[in-house]
């Protein structure tokens, strides 16, 4: 098969990330045109990304609710992966990240930056404006491109369509002015369309209106289904559960291959794991201030310091951190009051916590490579990442036993816990300490952690399955 197929996401790599989505964008639409697909990302020109598109050239003109706005066209790295991206500065060319402000304030007006987005997807997709290239079907991510699902459904013929959900929680629900100044037709305003609680739902949309609905894994699938993760959606996702299947992502096996990156102190492979790892750790305890020592159990945390992932639980058993003498590796932002007490931790145990607060894509790796274990006590977790960067890393990964934390980790390659409190994670660092006093089956645990193939081709098979038994016109 070679389909044609657009994959539209409100960030990508190497233009812009806030999270796993920006991963996903790039990694996956390489692997499908590995796959032998004709696959293009659409996504947002935001402020410095087309210095980033390669060989760029103007595409067309849109004109979006009255906007005019540019589509550059050019490749993303040497794949021949084809990136398509939406350019207009007075929406998208601000300071901040995609979605916030540089004080970490929603832009006020995300409705409409989404809104039209959303709408330029469509057309593009419809091939409205001239464009040789049209899709056989529609590949759309989170709530940021719901709405395409609903314009492209409301139109014949088009192509099929597919919503996958990255994370159920951001939804992207505004209020009705932001509705009429859409242009959104007024019949969608109604229970059993978009409206919501009240308001509207770029998310309602995407799962109401596209023709197959995926999410990052099967555990998350059937969670999201239920009240205690559906996020008030849960009803509209078991009225859909037909259309509705989980693919677990792959990681970039190329950017995280401990044996040949170059951000490590030491390269290592499965041969020389023991020395590799060993290097590595005292590296990531020096640059960190850490004390330097084989002896003490070292572990990581990377990600967002938000509810969703748990971290404030590991505040909660500092207690057991240091009664194991374990040493802590976080690297993280977020939630303020988090980082202030992160960094508070970390002044009163020098040698023992290193809390870096900010985004770093070394330390990340240094991380991953330089723990022995690696924490992730999400309360909830469509898919991560970072488990499966650990295992790769023969690192073992304690993780919630939740989401794609559970379709990804096993009993043999790393520590699960069932309850996201303070005593699951005083649970698994007990384990973690008996694990760590007996080297030999902390190796082999990590051993069989190395051997597994995360590799992104796995999930692509499972994408172009599901393409093929959608991509015909629709009349
Ligand atoms: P989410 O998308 O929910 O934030 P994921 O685990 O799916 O979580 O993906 C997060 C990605 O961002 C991972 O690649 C992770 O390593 C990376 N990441 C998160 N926070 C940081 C940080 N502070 N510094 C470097 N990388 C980070």
């Amino acid at each position: 098969m070679s389909a044609r197929v657009l994959f539209a996401a409100g960030e990508a790599l190497p233009f812009s990330k806030t999270g796993g989505l920006a991963d996903v964008a790039y990694a996956l639409p390489r692997a499908l045109v590995r796959a032998g697909l004709d696959a293009r990302v659409l996504t947002i020109a935001y402020r410095g990304a087309l210095d980033r598109l390669r060989d760029a050239r103007p595409l067309t003109e849109l004109d979006v609710r009255g906007q005019r706005m540019r589509v550059w066209e050019g490749t993303v790295d040497d794949s021949g992966l084809r990136a398509w991206l939406l350019d207009h500065p007075p929406l998208y060319g601000r300071a901040g990240s995609p979605y916030v402000d540089e004080h970490g304030h929603e832009h006020g007006d995300n409705a409409w930056r989404f809104g039209c987005f959303s709408e330029a997807i469509a057309k593009l997709a419809l091939g409205v404006n001239g464009v040789g290239w049209r899709p056989q079907l529609v590949h759309l991510n989170d709530w940021h491109t719901g709405l395409a699902a609903l314009w492209l459904g409301r139109s014949a013929p088009r192509p099929a369509t597919v919503f996958t959900i990255h994370n159920l929680a951001y939804q992207g629900v505004f209020a009705r002015h932001e509705f009429d100044a859409l242009g959104l037709p007024p019949e969608e305003w109604h229970p059993e369309a978009v409206e919501f609680y009240g308001g509207f739902s770029f998310m309602k949309a995407g799962l109401l209106r596209s023709d197959a609905i995926t999410t990052v894994s099967p555990t998350y699938a059937q969670e999201i289904q239920t009240p205690t993760f559906g996020e008030r959606l849960d009803g509209v996702l078991r009225v859909r559960a037909g259309m509705l299947r989980g693919i677990v992502n792959g990681i970039d096996a190329q950017t995280w291959n401990p044996a040949a990156d170059p951000l490590l102190f030491q390269t290592y492979d499965g041969g020389t794991v023991d020395s590799g790892k060993r290097a590595n750790k005292r590296g990531l305890q020096a640059q960190l201030g850490l004390e330097v020592s084989d002896a003490r159990p070292l572990f990581g945390f990377i990600g967002r310091l938000a509810p969703q992932k748990g971290a404030d639980l590991l505040l909660e058993v500092r207690e057991a951190f240091a009664r194991g003498g374990a040493q802590l590796a976080l690297l993280g932002a977020g939630d303020r009051g988090l980082e202030e007490a992160f960094r508070a931790w970390a002044s009163t145990a020098p040698d023992s916590v290193a809390v870096h607060v900010g985004y770093d894509e070394t330390l990340a790796h240094r991380i991953e490579a330089g723990a022995d274990f690696f924490m992730m006590p999400s309360r909830y977790e469509p898919c991560g990442l970072n488990q499966m960067y650990s295992q790769r890393y023969g690192t073992v990964p304690i993780v919630h036993r939740t989401g794609g934390l559970r379709d990804t980790v096993s009993d043999l390659t790393g520590i699960l816990f069932d309850h996201a409190d303070a005593g699951g994670v005083r649970y698994a660092l007990s384990r973690a300490f008996e694990l760590f006093a007996e080297p030999a089956r902390l190796r082999a645990m990590s051993a069989r952690g190395m051997a597994r193939d995360f590799d992104w081709s796995v999930a692509a098979r499972q994408y172009v399955e599901l393409y093929e038994g959608l991509a015909r016109p629709r009349a």
